[in-house]
Parts: C-alpha cells; structure tokens; sequence
C-alpha cells in the first residue's frame, strides 16, 4: 500500500497558512520526497516525516516553489550524521546549484549524494516493488512529472491450507509463482486452494506544474491516483493559459479522459483564502476529487 502525504499545497508564494510544493510518497520501506518547496523540512518534522526513510529526492522542475527547500533539508541530513545514501533526481542545472551552495560554505555531506539528472523520459527506478518514471509537462520552463507503479506482488501462502495438504516449506516459493502442488498420490491440489492473491500494485501520478495538455492523458491512465496543479478557478482561464498553469475544471478533465480512481488538487494560487470553490468546480467534471491538504495522508 502507498501513502500520500502533503506537506505543501500551495503556489509560488507561501500564504494563509499554506506553504510551497513538496509531497511523501510513502511505501512500507521507504519515503520518497517529491518536490521539495521551502519550508519542507519543517513541515516534515510538524508531520513526523522520517528524513532518515527518505531515500530518494524527486525535482519537477526549478522554480523555487519546487526546491528552495532541498539545500537546508540536504544540509541537516549531514548534520544529523546521516550515513545512507541519498538519491536526487532533477534538471541537470540542479547539480551546479548544490555544487556551489556547498563549495562557498566549505559543507561536505556525512553521507553519499547520488545525483542523477533528468534528460528526458522514461524510466528512472525499477527495482523489486516499483518501476518510477518521468514524463514532460508544458510550463514556463522545462517541466516533468513523475509516475510510481508498485509492481505486482506474488500470491501469499495460504498457512492453514498447506499445514492441511502438508506442502513442503520448499515448495513455498513455486506457490507464489501460481503452480499447483501435485502429492505422492498424484493428486494436484490446485493453487488457488493453497495461496491467496497477492495485493493489487497501485500506481501515483504527479503531474507537477503544467498547462493544460493532453498529451499528459495516455502517460497517466488508469492511476490509482492523480495529483494535478490548480492553480486558478476557472473564471481564470485565460490567466493560466498565460502562466503555463491550470484551473480547477482543466485538471478535472485530464482526470475524466484518464479516466484515473481519484483526483488530488493542489498548487493554489496565493490569491485565493477559501478553498471550497476550488472542489465545487473540480466536482463539478470529476466527482471523485480531494482537495490537497498539508498534513493529510491520502491512502491509495
Ligand atoms: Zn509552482
Ligand atoms: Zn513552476
């Protein structure tokens, strides 16, 4: 199961209470931070976000909404004595930015940085539980999303079952490839009697800032779960278009035409208080919408 919290849901500049972008993807082993606006570390901590499970850093893009905050929460992993290392995915001009945040500073890492930089599409991670990749968005700048897809998990020992067959613990681990178990008798005790399904792999959209584009629809479809900006309502149309951003009934048809389970909305413009318009009208194309709040944990 993944876990999405968010620990910053709002636009460029932080107000009422909302701070810039940054989200945890959280899987049983590990968390891996998207975005990282400033502010990040303290709502980790406000959150009880373990810096020390973060193993991987994913950056959409260089805007400082999306990583004013990654020097400081690098820089007090180190002071921690972090030993593990830390994975940081990004543009490639994001290498330089650290490089020389550190060399004035005269900082060295207690820990190993493994910078890998974004070029283009395609695959970033594929390891035994999830495949991540990254796709293009249009914004102002060079812009990426990020998809998380757990992999399949294997059928599990049904432990009643093979105590009452007696299966040989040996033979464990052909059950949960889907093979049928055949006694001395010559009996086969069919697979389904032995195993039960493993859990459905569930998959994370995070669309990051981008104007409205249907391109983004086949790179997303069918996720469990879709984060897309918002940035404006939808009188703001054409000031989103201006802005390489989106509005609330935008995102909702992406999400519609994707058709994916859920929608998450976030990236408010400062220039709103209340947020209830931005579900009515995210509703309104897409029922099943959230509205992203920090501090929330969306299970998917
Ligand atoms: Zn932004
Ligand atoms: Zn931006």
């Amino acid at each position: 199961m993944l876990g999405l919290t968010i620990l910053g849901c709002n636009s460029a500049v932080p107000s009422f209470g909302r701070n810039p972008t940054a989200q945890v993807l959280q899987t049983q082993k590990e968390n891996f931070l998207i975005d990282c606006g400033e502010g990040t570390q303290m709502q980790m901590a406000k959150w009880n976000i373990r810096r020390s499970k973060v193993t991987r850093i994913f950056i959409s893009h260089l805007h400082g909404d999306h990583y004013f905050g990654l020097i400081g929460l690098i820089n007090s992993m180190s002071l921690l004595n972090r030993t593990q290392d830390l994975h940081l995915y990004g543009p490639k001009e994001l290498e330089e930015i650290i490089g020389i945040q550190m060399r004035v500073a005269n900082s060295h890492l207690s820990f190993k940085l493994f910078f890998h930089p974004i070029l283009e599409e395609g695959i970033l991670v594929d390891d035994n539980s999830m495949t991540i990749s990254t796709f293009n968005v249009k914004h102002r700048i060079e812009c990426r999303g990020f998809l998380f897809r757990e992999k399949k998990k294997p059928r599990s020992v049904n432990g009643e079952q093979v105590r009452a067959y007696g299966i040989p613990v040996s033979f464990y681990e052909k059950l949960q490839e889907g093979q049928d178990y055949t006694n001395k008798e010559g009996t086969v005790i069919p697979n389904e009697v032995l195993t039960r399904p493993g859990i459905r792999a569930k998959s994370y959209a995070y669309c990051a800032d981008t104007v409205y584009d249907e391109t983004i629809i086949d790179k997303v479809r069918g996720v469990d779960l879709l984060y897309h900006e918002t940035t404006y309502l939808k009188a703001n149309e054409d000031r989103a278009q201006m802005h390489f951003h989106s509005t609330t009934t935008q995102a909702a048809t992406i999400a519609q035409k994707a058709e994916v389970k859920k929608l998450i909305i976030g990236h408010f413009s400062s220039r709103y208080e209340k947020l209830d318009e931005f579900l009515i009208e995210t509703r309104s194309v897409f029922k099943d919408s959230v509205l992203a709040q920090e501090g929330t944990c969306y299970k998917i």
